[in-house]
């Protein structure tokens, strides 16, 4: 009898009760598994994520979850043949797998990346600048990020079992919050794989991630405030699950990735002949063939000037009819099977109701020919284009969604017509413009960038480096607004947000700098007891602060800074003019000319652990320098950021460059790598 998938609960592998439903191969109809989760306890699962998870993930810093990511992405890389072969038994490709599946690992590296590039080495996260609450600075306001204390429970599609999980699995890990997946049934087969990899790698800390393969039974019903839910499918069932009474009643957080008509407009310059037409049919057949259409990213509406729509079909037609349908195990083939039968028969059924308003102009055909398969038992579908003569007034080219290699011809006479069209789309995760010019390029973004969670321009500039239409990349937000289910997943730092709590503190300078581990203007300034540079990266306390000598800037210092530099500026060289300046009395030193006099008075000259200056960071002149005035410069140790394993850390320095009248005239953050203990002991 086929194997039983397994569930993941409780850091165990346990199958569920009964016999299941059997899950068929998209290429031969042949059972691959049977799946059920009957008999799991739902409640046991969110407490074990909650209490044994969240307290082993939060125990660990941003960049030692980044850390973890790293090593499992790695660990995955590693052991990703056996997905690559099962991944056929859904219909896929090699290069359709090498989306879900590579392309899943590669959401990990950068989640990890970016936490540990953009997040600090500590538990909370600090949400922008402080902001002054107070005349005399003594009680000020910041907004800070922690986990939630509670799961983060994933349900996905069908169409991409590995990166459909692991795209949410990364930023909740980073935020701290264990997950509960639950995918889709029909290829949850090979998210379970996966999932029995991550788990044998021993990388990620008991409850840190369960899965479910089948119903997630009564889980709703155990939902508190703390959870989130990040769901991705069809809006039907969005709508379905947004409306549980605990989801409402305890406004359980809810990301919805859903139906999206996505749109790609061809310039009105893009006509046959250059090269922005020859790669929208390129684009356009990529989009309807790769995964076999089965991308909620996929380009289902094809906006095209009227003038141009006879062509465009027939080029459309010629690209369509060199795609090689079959075994997606045979590398010959382009474009393999759709997830099941089921899900063939839904999109034959959607392509009737299309019919009704456009017509067939390319495929459509049950009798196709299947390469090393065997039709009648695959989940085959044939790439199917259509042309709607009046799109304007049709409205179900805009509302159904063919999950499969469907696309529709709509022409436009004018720019605001095709406008208006891609926003009859009422909400797409994404959509693209090939043009090139730049003018129509900021029309149509303008006209329909508030439809759409993401926009990729192609022209024949960036073409061969661009990562194409229907790519949502981890670096940015994917998500749409309306139809497409009004929820954003990934984006950097933005998807960890997600899984995180933002609270607005209210409290002294010094108390909220002890809080996030961030040096406030207003909290104490320590006294370091030597030079601050002479101390190591573990010496250092955040608060640390050196008052420097004064110096005065002298006319001779800013004339042979301009000769020196070549800054020649009048401001700081023709006494007249500067003084016909609005800002100025006469003559003022270069700004540079503060900063490299502040870093001659901070900077302590001998060998130490002090290793380099990477930058500033927020340099501000407040006002002019006049020669004759005189500086000095207050440096305090704001943030330490350990780098593991490098044998430095990097600091950020509060600095402060004031007057003879202790006005500020220059404020900026120096940003340096200091020597560990270790590092530094090791070259004295
Ligand atoms: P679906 O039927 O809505 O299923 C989506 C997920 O919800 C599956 O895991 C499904 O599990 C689960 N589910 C269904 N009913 C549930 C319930 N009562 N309680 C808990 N979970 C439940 O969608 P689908 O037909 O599989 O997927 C195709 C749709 O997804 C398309 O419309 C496509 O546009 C959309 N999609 C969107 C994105 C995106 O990022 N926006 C990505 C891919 C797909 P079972 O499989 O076990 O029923």
């Amino acid at each position: 009898m086929t194997n039983k998938l397994g569930n993941l609960v409780l850091d165990r592998w346990v199958e569920g009760d009964g016999d299941g439903n059997i899950l068929a191969s998209a290429v031969d109809g042949n059972a691959v598994a049977r799946i059920t989760s009957a008999g799991l306890d739902f409640g046991d699962i969110l407490n074990h994520a909650r209490t044994v998870g969240g307290t082993n993930l939060r125990k660990l810093t941003f960049h030692e979850r980044g850390e973890m990511l790293k090593a499992l992405a790695q660990y995955l890389m590693e052991h990703k043949r056996e997905l690559y072969a099962l991944s056929t038994q859904t219909g896929a490709t090699r290069g359709d797998s090498w989306i879900d599946i590579d392309g899943g690992i590669s959401t990990l590296f950068v989640a990890s990346s970016k936490a540990r590039r953009e997040m600090p080495n500590d538990h909370v996260y600090l949400d922008g600048p402080f902001e002054p609450l107070s005349r005399n600075g003594t009680f000020i306001g910041q907004h800070i990020y922690t986990p939630k204390l509670g799961a983060a429970v994933h349900i996905n599609a069908f169409n991409f079992p590995c990166w459909g999980m692991l795209e949410k699995l990364g930023p909740a890990l980073i935020a701290g919050v264990p997950a509960i997946v639950k995918p889709a049934s029909s290829t949850a087969y090979l998210t379970e794989l996966m999932v029995r990899r991550i788990h044998a790698s021993g990388i990620l800390p008991d409850g840190a991630l369960q899965l479910i393969c089948g119903s997630t039974g009564d889980l709703f019903e155990h939902l508190n405030c703390q959870d989130t839910i990040a769901f991705t499918g069809s809006k039907g069932t969005a709508e379905f699950l947004q409306q549980h009474p605990r989801v409402v009643s305890q406004s359980v957080a809810f990301t919805a990735e859903t139906d999206s008509l996505n749109s790609s407009i061809l310039g009105p310059d893009a006509i046959p002949g250059t090269p922005e037409f020859d790669l929208y049919v390129q684009e356009v057949t990529r989009e309807m063939t790769s995964k076999a259409g089965q991308k909620c990213t996929a380009i289902r509406r094809i906006i095209a000037p009227s003038g141009i729509a006879g062509e465009l079909v027939k080029a459309l037609a010629k690209l369509l009819g060199e795609i090689r349908i079959g075994n997606p195990a045979n590398k010959d083939i382009d474009m393999g099977a759709l997830a099941s039968q089921g899900q063939r028969d839904e999109v034959r059924d959607r392509v009737d109701e299309l019919s009704s308003q456009a017509s067939v102009v390319y495929g459509g055909e049950e009798d196709f020919d299947v390469v090393d398969a065997d039709a009648s038992k695959g989940a085959f579908f044939m790439p199917t284009l259509l042309h709607c003569e009046k799109p304007l007034t049709s409205s179900a080219v805009h509302s159904v969604e063919a999950f499969g290699p469907v696309s529709t011809v709509l022409p436009y006479d004018t720019l605001d017509e095709a406008i208006e069209l891609s926003r009859l789309g009422e909400g797409s995760l994404a959509g693209s413009i090939i043009t090139n010019d730049n003018n129509v390029a900021r029309e149509l973004v303008l006209g329909t960038a508030a439809y759409h969670g993401r926009m990729v321009i192609i022209n024949r500039h960036c073409a061969a480096e661009s990562t194409g239409h229907g790519s949502p990349l981890p670096h940015l937000v994917h998500g749409g607004p309306g139809r497409a289910g009004g929820g954003e997943e990934m984006g950097g730092v933005r998807g960890v947000k997600h899984y995180m709590q933002r609270t607005a503190l209210q409290g002294s300078p010094e108390t909220l700098t002890a809080i996030g581990n961030q040096w406030l203007r207003g909290a104490d300034q320590r006294d370091p007891g030597m030079h601050p540079f002479r101390k190591t990266f573990e010496q250092l306390e955040v608060g640390d602060t050196l008052h420097t000598d004064p110096r005065k800037v002298t006319l001779e210092d800013i004339e042979h800074f301009a000769d020196f530099t070549g800054d020649t500026f009048y401001a700081h060289t023709d006494e007249e003019a500067a003084a016909k300046n609005p800002f100025f009395e006469g003559r003022v030193a270069h700004g540079y000319l503060i900063v490299s006099f502040a870093a001659g008075l901070f900077v302590d000259p001998d060998f130490g652990p002090v290793l380099a200056n990477y930058g500033v960071d927020n340099l501000r002149f407040a006002q002019p320098v006049n020669y004759d005035d005189t500086l000095k410069v207050r440096l305090t140790c704001k943030q330490k950021t350990l780098r593991a394993g490098t044998g430095y850390g990097e600091v950020r320095w509060d600095t402060e460059v004031t007057n003879q009248d202790d006005e500020i005239v220059a404020q900026y953050d120096v940003l340096t790598m200091v020597a560990t203990d270790e590092q530094w002991a090791s070259v004295q």
